[in-house]
């Protein structure tokens, strides 16, 4: 059994897909190890155990809106192609999503997963509540208010470390529609220059480069229609101009597996993903890194990765720079900091990668770049818990609510000493 990218192998006693809440609870209750499965799309052995790893995909698909409170019940296993559409449906929305809808909602919010935007947060800032089965088999309800608070703080962002999350209460919005348009040839010159006006000039805005032979991005830009929008996009937009042909992140790969272009309205789940449900996301064959750096070092970080262009370059499909607003979830890579995401689309070569994220992470630490949880990085535990002001509270939970290590596996015991 292997994740999305298959450079993990999953070596759990067994496997279960249990079909209700009260079979799972029994599951957690009688194993000693035991980990949650998402849809697998991970790069690092996060979701592994020796135990028992349990997908939560099998679990009654719940889709209830409240639209007087504004939130969505949603079962942990789901995808978020699968509510986004539904959602939509109904007249709500999301605030963002990640490049691709393949991804379970559970599973993304325990990795910080994030789309882009100046002012959009992570997908698990969306959570105003989850349930979760913990290490007895109890359930328990966490809320973004009140007497769980603070745990909830804790929680969203949990790595699967403190539990199995069944259900949960994500904020919606009515529903709102969005313009793509890409661009291309964007210049390093002007990139530095106006990073902050870049960035800023849509609701989510993406940036590719592959660095050499010289930094020139390609620009996504994803915008929210309004009632005073006449729909034209600059033809030219600081200095790169707009694509006349549909584009695909990636050089050589068809941009007819990537969500619609050239400024067609349609619904924000159709256009703030890069990529198609019915497609394979992405390259497929890839690894991939990220590091999120405070926004007011940006310009530092991207400088200092276009330095390293001559080794990173080899190695990699595309570089992708997004913007991703503050949060105040501990374990969060832009806990109380608004980031710059400064992601890598790696060749399937672990080995060629390797030394490269030792460069990189060198080249990127003065700007205490956190990695994101659920990709590769080769950071040592103690620096990496530096980056974090609420590690060792996160720890203190993790000793509370699993005292027997039962939700630990080889990633958690190398990053959570209380493991
Ligand atoms: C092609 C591709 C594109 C990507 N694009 C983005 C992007 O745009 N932005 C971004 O930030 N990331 C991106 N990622 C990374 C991805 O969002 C994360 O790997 C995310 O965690 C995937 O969700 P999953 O359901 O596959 O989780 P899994 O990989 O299955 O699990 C991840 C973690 O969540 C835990 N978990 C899963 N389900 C539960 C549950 N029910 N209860 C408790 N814990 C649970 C697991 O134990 C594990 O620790 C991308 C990945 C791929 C392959």
């Amino acid at each position: 059994m292997r994740n999305w990218a298959g450079n993990v192998s999953f070596a759990p006693a067994r496997y279960c897909r249990p079909g209700t809440v009260d079979e799972l609870r029994e599951l957690v209750a009688g194993s000693e190890r035991v980990r949650a499965l998402g849809t697998g799309h991970s790069f690092n052995p996060i979701a592994d155990t020796t135990g028992t790893l349990i997908s939560t995909a099998g679990l009654p698909a719940v889709i209830e809106v409240d639209s007087a409170a504004s939130v969505v019940e949603v079962s942990a296993g789901l995808r978020y192609g699968e509510l986004a559409g539904q959602l939509h449906r109904q007249g709500f929305a999301l605030h963002n999503l990640a490049s691709l809808p393949h991804i379970s909602v559970a599973g993304a919010c325990a990795t910080a997963t994030h789309g882009s935007g100046d002012h959009n947060a992570n997908l698990a800032t969306a959570v105003a509540a989850l349930e979760l089965v913990t290490a007895d088999g109890e359930l328990r309800v966490l809320e973004r208010t009140g007497d769980t608070a603070a745990e909830f703080s804790g929680s969203v962002v949990g790595l699967g470390a403190l539990g199995i999350v069944t259900r949960l209460w994500l904020d919606i919005e009515p529903t709102y529609s969005v313009r793509q348009h890409v661009y291309n040839d964007l210049s390093h010159a002007q990139l530095i220059e106006h990073l902050d006006q870049i960035l800023a000039g849509a609701y989510s805005t993406s940036l590719f480069t592959r660095w050499q032979p010289e930094p020139v991005y390609q620009m996504w830009r994803k915008r929210r229609v309004t009632a005073s929008d006449d729909g034209d996009a600059e033809p030219v937009f600081f200095g790169a101009t707009a694509a006349a042909v549909a584009q695909h992140p990636l050089p050589g790969m068809t941009g007819d597996n990537c969500t619609e272009q050239f400024g067609r309205i349609g619904p924000w789940h159709e256009r703030l993903p890069h990529f198609r449900l019915e497609f394979i996301p992405s390259r497929g064959e890839e690894l991939q890194s990220e590091y999120l750096v405070p926004r007011q070092l940006a310009r530092q970080a991207v400088e200092a990765v276009a330095q390293i262009g001559d080794r990173v370059s080899p190695v990699l499909h595309v570089c992708e720079l997004r913007s991703i607003a503050a949060d105040e979830l501990w374990m969060s890579p832009s806990y109380q900091r608004d980031s710059l995401g400064l992601h890598f689309t790696w060749l399937p070569d672990a080995a060629a990668v390797a030394p490269v994220l030792v460069e990189l992470e060198r080249r990127l630490a003065p700007m205490a770049a956190r990695p994101h949880w659920a990709k590769l990085f080769c950071m040592d535990p103690a620096q990496l818990r530096g980056l974090y002001d609420r590690y060792a509270d996160f720890e203190q939970l993790l000793a509370l609510r699993d005292p027997d290590r039962k939700f630990a596996n080889r990633f958690v015991e190398r990053y959570l000493s209380a493991a």
